[in-house]
C-alpha cells in the first residue's frame, strides 16, 4: 500500500526547463559544476557517468570542496534563504563557491532535485523517496543567489535543477532530456535514455565493489574474531563537515568501521542471515521491513532500518554507531526502533543526534574513548553471544 493513501499520482514527465537559450559552446568544452551535497553523496557516479555519455568532458565536471564552516562563512553568508536543518542550509555556501570562481569558472550548475533515489530495497518496500527538504533544497536555495541581482546571470552560469525520479529509468530519461534539451540543442531523446543506463550501471558497479570491501572486512573479523562498528547515518554524514569524522576517529583506535549504505547483498549471506525470519513467515525477502518499518516510504530511511537488522544478526558487528543531524524530521520516528533492534541483539548502541556545523570536538573526543573502552572490554562477549544465537553455516 503506498503512503500515498490509493494510486500513485503520475509523476511529472519533466520539471519545466530553468533556461530555454542553448548554451554557447560545444558540450566538450562547457564545465559543469555539481554541488557535494545531500542525494549527490549517493548518486555521483550517476550524474559523472551521465554527462560523459553526454559528451561533457569528465576533466570538466567539478565538485564543490567538503563542507565547512569556513566554506558558509566565506561563500554563503548572506545567503540563506531556509530555517532547517545545517544539510540544507549549508548547501548556499557550495552554491557561492561555485558561483564565485576565478579559476576553472563554471558555465553550469547541475542541481539536480531527486525525488525518488535507485535503493537495493526496491520492490520490497512501500517506496524509495528522497527527504522532501533534500529534493526542495536547489530551488530554495536558489532564491538566496537572486537577492540584490541575479548572480548566475552575473556570473554568466545555467542553473539547472531537474526534477527526476532515479528509481524508474525510463522516466528519469524523459526527465533528464526535457531538462537538457533546450541547452543542448540536438539532443534525442534515445542519447538520453542511454546516458541514464550506463549512469545506473556504473553507479550500481561502484555499489557493488564496496559491497564486495565490506563482506572481505566482515570475512577477515569472522576469521579473527575481531569486532567491526557499523554506522547508520544518511550518506552525506560522510561529508567531514556534516558527519564530523566521528567513524575516523573510531577507526582511530584500530576498529574497522563499515557504512549501511554499503553492506554485502550476497544472497549466501542473507539467507543465512534471514533464514529463521523467513522460515517463521516474519519477513517475504531479507529486504522486507514489515516486522520493524511499516512506513517503509523513504529510501534512506529504509536503508537505515534494515542496516539496524543486519547488526543485530551480524555476530562480529559488536557496536552500532547512529548518527543524525539537528532538526531532522526525518529520523526522529526512527530513534527508537533502530536502538532496540540493535540492543535487543546484544549488541552496543551508541548514537550522536543533533549534529550541526560545529564539532564538539571535546565531547566527540570523550564519547569516541567511551565506545572503544566499552568494545575493548566487552566485544568478545558479544561475538561470542551473537554466533551462539546465530544459525549454523556462516558463508564467511
Ligand atoms: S533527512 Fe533530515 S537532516 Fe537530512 S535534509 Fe532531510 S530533514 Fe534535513
Amino acid at each position: 500500500m503506498p503512503i500515498w493513501f490509493g494510486t500513485r499520482p503520475s509523476a511529472p514527465a519533466a520539471s519545466p526547463p530553468e533556461a530555454a537559450e542553448p548554451l554557447a559552446r560545444p558540450r566538450e568544452l562547457l564545465r559543469v559544476g555539481l554541488p557535494r551535497v545531500l542525494n549527490l553523496w549517493s548518486t555521483h557516479q550517476f550524474w559523472i557517468a551521465l554527462l560523459e555519455t553526454l559528451g561533457f568532458d569528465a576533466r570538466r565536471i567539478e565538485f564543490s570542496p567538503d563542507t565547512s564552516e569556513a566554506l558558509l562563512r566565506e561563500h554563503g553568508k548572506g545567503r540563506g534563504t531556509v530555517d532547517c536543518c545545517y544539510p540544507v542550509k549549508c548547501i548556499a555556501g557550495h552554491y557561492g563557491e561555485l558561483l564565485g570562481r576565478d579559476k576553472r569558472p563554471i558555465d553550469l550548475l547541475l542541481s539536480p532535485m531527486i525525488q525518488t533515489l535507485p535503493s537495493f530495497l526496491g520492490g520490497h518496500v512501500q517506496a524509495s523517496l528522497a527527504c522532501p527538504r533534500v529534493m526542495a533544497a536547489p530551488e530554495n536555495v536558489k532564491a538566496g543567489f537572486l537577492k540584490g541581482g541575479d548572480l548566475f546571470a552575473t556570473r554568466g552560469v545555467r542553473h539547472l535543477t531537474p526534477l527526476v525520479n532515479l528509481d524508474e529509468p525510463d522516466l528519469a530519461a524523459r526527465q533528464l532530456h526535457a531538462a537538457f534539451a533546450p541547452l543542448l540543442p540536438g539532443l534525442k531523446p534515445a542519447e538520453m535514455q542511454r546516458a541514464v543506463q550506463v549512469g545506473l550501471a556504473t553507479l550500481e558497479r561502484f555499489n557493488a565493489g564496496l559491497r564486495n570491501a565490506s563482506r572481505q572486512l566482515l570475512a577477515d573479523c569472522a576469521r579473527e574474531g575481531r569486532p567491526a562498528i557499523l554506522v547508520l547515518a544518511r550518506p552525506y554524514h560522510m561529508d567531514p563537515g556534516i558527519g564530523h569524522e566521528i567513524e575516523v576517529d573510531l577507526q582511530g583506535h584500530g576498529v574497522p568501521v563499515l557504512w549501511s549504505q554499503h553492506l554485502p547483498l550476497d544472497d549466501d549471506l542473507l539467507q543465512w542471515m534471514y533464514g529463521p525470519d523467513l522460515a517463521a513467515g516474519r519477513v517475504a525477502s531479507p529486504f522486507d521491513l514489515r516486522d520493524v518499518w511499516p512506513s517503509s516510504y523513504s529510501a534512506n530511511t529504509n536503508e537505515i532500518l534494515w542496516g539496524a537488522k543486519f547488526a543485530a544478526r551480524m555476530p562480529w558487528i559488536a557496536c552500532v554507531v547512529r548518527l543524525s543531524s539537528y532538526e531532522c524530521g526525518m529520523d526522529q520516528p526512527t530513534y527508537t526502533p533502530v536502538q532496540r533492534i540493535v540492543e535487543d541483539s546484544g549488541t552496543l548502541f551508541f548514537s550522536f543526534q543533533d549534529l550541526d556545523a560545529t564539532k564538539p570536538a571535546g565531547s566527540v573526543k570523550i564519547r569516541v574513548e567511551t565506545i572503544a573502552t566499552y568494545l575493548k572490554t566487552r566485544a568478545a562477549a558479544i561475538i561470542a553471544a551473537k554466533q551462539a544465537a546465530a544459525p549454523p553455516g556462516c558463508p564467511l
